[in-house]
């Protein structure tokens, strides 16, 4: 008998989630000695000095169980937002929250609204459940909320914004933002997915997070993986109502953040001085990209991210190829059906500078 007949339905339908090259893989495969890796959008400067002292002074009591409560990095989240203890859910990265949020509300069937193109763990994690997925595709490379508000319908559970949206880097203002929600049916819950809102807060209209964070039909989610620089502790959370929070709270594995993660996304989030130096090196690394794909005739989407999607007027998985035999890693969009795209991190000022003379040669 074939064992896929035993798994699930749901499992087969969904298609595995494709992360960036790792640096080593590609040096073993190319034989290179330096690699640059701008494909995941992680912070070029490494991560907060503040997070791996914490980290380092932990070390010795990894035989202990995580705290399953996460109590000091909950504590430190209720000042910076203003929200209580029971508002918070704490996750293995905010990949899980977007998986427990779905297997918290959405039964098999149920509608969930989504965008096209945008964060593909939406559509891989409502695949999981059985959920009956609405794609709406976005206007200009911009979210269409008017369009995904026009979908919602009696069987509608949950709809997935992520502002600043990955892959194209745009952002939703705070007026749509204010007219979608104003007047949502009540069987709806808005998965907010902020992850690049730090980024965003640079554009004078893009909505303050802490607006949004508790009201009666909004689970916010923000992470220590972009801006932080922690990708490889896995340290997300969602703000939320506490009746949602309690009822996600059943879902969660009861030690879903590790204790390393616990205390350096507690340490980062007072590093303020590494947070400013990350927005800095970011604002300044899009405006020498921008600067270059004018040079170079392509265009490429206004960003309110660390990172820009760039049409490069070719087969993006011949150009992916080509800027990785020159040690350069970016994601091709191919796995977005954007067959001409490449996304690329903005990285240091040299590794930047990589990118595009990669590029120029490559092109
Ligand atoms: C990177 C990213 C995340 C998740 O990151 P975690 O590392 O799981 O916290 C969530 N949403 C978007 C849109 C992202 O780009």
């Amino acid at each position: 008998m074939d064992i896929k007949n035993l798994a699930r339905k749901e499992i087969l339908n969904v298609k595995p989630y494709e992360p960036g090259k790792p640096i080593e893989e590609v040096q073993r495969e190319f034989g290179l000695g330096s690699v640059i890796k701008l494909a995941s959008n992680e912070n070029p400067l490494g991560a907060s000095p503040k997070a791996l002292n914490a980290i380092k002074k932990s070390l010795t009591k990894i035989n202990r169980y995580p705290d399953g409560n996460g109590f000091y990095l909950k504590k430190k989240l209720t000042e910076a937002m203003g929200v209580e203890i029971n508002n918070i859910v704490l996750g293995n990265g905010s990949d899980e929250l977007i998986a427990i949020a779905l297997k918290t509300f959405v039964n098999k069937g149920e509608k969930v609204i989504i965008a096209d193109p945008t964060f593909l763990m939406y559509k891989i994690a409502s695949g999981l459940e059985g959920a009956n997925m609405e794609i709406v595709p976005m206007k200009n490379f911009k979210y269409d909320l008017k369009a995904m508000k026009a979908k919602i319908d009696a069987n509608t559970k949950m709809v997935f914004i992520a502002n600043p949206d990955n892959p194209t880097g745009s952002y939703v203002t705070k007026n749509e933002l204010d007219e979608f929600l104003s007047g949502l049916p009540e069987n709806v819950l808005v998965f907010y997915d902020a992850a690049y809102c730090e980024f965003g807060a640079e554009f004078n209209d893009y909505p303050d997070v802490k607006d949004y964070i508790l009201r009666k039909n909004i689970i916010v989610t923000k992470t220590f993986s972009k801006a932080y620089g922690l990708s490889g502790l896995r340290v997300g959370y969602a703000i939320c109502e506490s009746n949602i929070a309690a009822l996600m709270e059943r879902v969660r594995d009861p030690f879903n953040v590790n204790s390393l993660a616990l205390i350096g996304a507690e340490a980062a989030l007072s590093d303020d001085a590494f947070l400013k130096k990350t927005l800095k090196i970011t604002k300044e690394g899009k405006k020498f990209i921008y600067d270059n794909l004018k040079k170079l005739n392509l265009n490429f989407i206004q960003s309110a991210t660390n990172f820009i999607l760039i049409d490069v007027k070719a087969d993006s998985k011949e150009i992916f190829k080509k800027l990785l035999k020159r040690g350069v890693i970016v994601r091709d969009m191919s796995s977005w059906n954007m067959n001409s795209f490449i996304r690329v991190t903005v990285g240091t000022k040299s590794e930047n500078k990589q990118f595009i003379d990669a590029l120029k040669k490559v092109l």
